[in-house]
């Protein structure tokens, strides 16, 4: 062993799978994880700033960890993710003089490369790292199921209200080759289902001109021995398309469930974010879903409190989702963000209203998905058996509509497709026994 890491990660989904890609770049230099920053010789902060929570959490956290580097001199300090922009690492460097490393998102390579030229570290051998060939990292290796593989880096979009595109570039897809191979090194490792990522998943592919578009890809990587469910995040309602909701329907290993979200109900906000729909066609789309896969589960994000937003507007959000009776809501109070469109306009929804609005909406949720779920009592359903918990007695698991349940099974089942009769359901997760 040549030293410890520890990489603390927020954020997004990507946000993990670049955290395994480091991790496991660490480790082929002979690294090994610790579980705590402080005691790290490498400590990585992966960043988000979505909004300003999470940039807050991180900026606490990189502060306690500069106080600790004054007893640790030789302590190394990375800070990667959204907080990193092309724009801030002056910024950044003047504010927080005792990080040694800025990484841009999915941009492990100047840590690597930083370490590589310190002294102590100079003996390392970076020919290492090519040979590793995405492997797991030593904490998921003996139990990763499921892993996140981005394909579609970045976006392009630009909606008023998100700072992604300025930290993480215009949208670039991974060759597919590199994708499959990638796959094929997970499932050789035991996982057993990999969600492809992206920001517009479903414009993968179109930089590539080489006509391949995320349909074939899923089926390309539904056919890895190995792996036995496919999933893909997130869609955008103007670009999902029928090819791919077909593909879906027709490869059994492609599983019916997406993240589509819709982000507002009220088509003068909708216009205001430039999402590029309005209400009636977001309908359409989930309809189109509907008709070819019914049992599709349905996903959304949506933003409350943005902009000018009146009560009405909020009203229209809440009978969009409970008009089409989506699945879970992932709900977010607007938080105005550095160079965006919408950061100019006034923040004028009160914190008590946007706390208001965001438990409505909440409690929305959890009424409409009680009631999804409650005709699945007594029946029974596939799931991949994730984790055991040893301290409760029993499997955790998803349906392939993305369902968490929580089941008893005689012996072990990791990894596998169980059989699960549902004695309890509730609207966040159900309850069950192998049968
Ligand atoms: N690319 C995806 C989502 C990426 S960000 C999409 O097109 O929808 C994840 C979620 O964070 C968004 O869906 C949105 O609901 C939320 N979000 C983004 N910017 C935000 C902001 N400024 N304030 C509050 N929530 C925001």
């Amino acid at each position: 062993m040549n030293g410890t890491y520890h990489i603390w990660t927020i954020g997004c989904q990507m946000n993990e799978a670049d955290s395994r890609y480091l991790a496991s770049q660490l480790e082929a230099l002979g690294f090994a994880e610790t579980p705590r920053a402080e005691h790290a010789d490498i400590a990585v902060l992966n960043t988000c700033v979505v909004r300003q929570q999470p940039e807050d959490k991180a900026v606490s956290k990189l502060l306690s960890l500069g106080d600790t580097k004054k007893n640790k001199r030789r302590m190394i300090i990375a800070l990667m993710g959204c907080m990193v922009g092309k724009r801030e690492a002056e910024d950044l460097a003047a504010r927080f003089p005792f990080v040694d490393v800025f990484m841009a998102p999915s941009q492990t390579d100047a840590l690597i490369d930083y370490v590589l030229s310190r002294d102590e570290y100079s003996h390392l051998d970076r020919t290492q790292i090519e040979l590793a060939d995405y492997r797991l990292p030593a904490v998921n290796r003996e139990k990763a199921i499921t892993a996140f593989v981005p394909i579609t880096l970045g976006c392009s979009h630009a909606c008023s209200y998100c700072i992604i595109p300025y930290r993480r570039g215009p949208d670039r897809s991974r060759k597919p080759e590199e994708v499959l191979s990638e796959v094929r090194s997970l499932a050789g490792q035991g996982v057993k289902e990999v969600t492809l990522l992206g920001q517009i998943v479903d414009r993968y592919g179109f930089d590539l001109d080489s006509g391949i578009n995320l349909a074939w890809l899923l089926k390309e990587v539904a056919k890895i021995d190995g792996i036995l469910r496919v999933r893909f995040l997130t869609s955008h309602p103007s670009y999902i398309d029928e090819e791919l909701i077909r593909a879906v329907a027709e490869t059994k290993k492609l599983c019916p469930y997406f993240e589509l979200p819709f982000q507002a109900g009220s088509d003068r906000i909708l216009e205001s974010m430039r999402r590029g729909y309005t209400n009636a066609e977001y309908r359409q789309v989930v309809s189109n879903i509907r008709k070819i896969i019914p049992d599709a589960s349905i996903n959304t994000d949506v933003i409350v409190g943005y902009p000018s937003e009146t009560e009405d507007d909020f009203m229209e959000t809440m009978k969009l989702y409970g008009e089409l009776k989506l699945d879970l809501a992932h709900i977010a109070k607007y938080s105005p963000r550095p160079r965006t469109v919408s950061s100019k306009m006034p923040d004028d929804v009160s914190e008590e209203e946007k706390e208001s609005r965001l438990n409505r909406f909440d409690e929305l949720v959890a009424k409409v998905m009680g009631e999804n779920n409650a005709p699945m009592l007594g029946t029974v359903v596939e799931v991949l058996a994730e984790e055991f918990q040893a301290s409760k007695g029993r499997w955790r698991g998803r349906t392939p509509q993305n369902k968490l349940v929580f089941f008893e099974h005689e012996g072990d089942c990791l990894g596998q497709l169980v059989n699960v009769k549902l004695d309890w359901t509730g609207p966040f997760s159900m309850i069950g026994r192998a049968v």
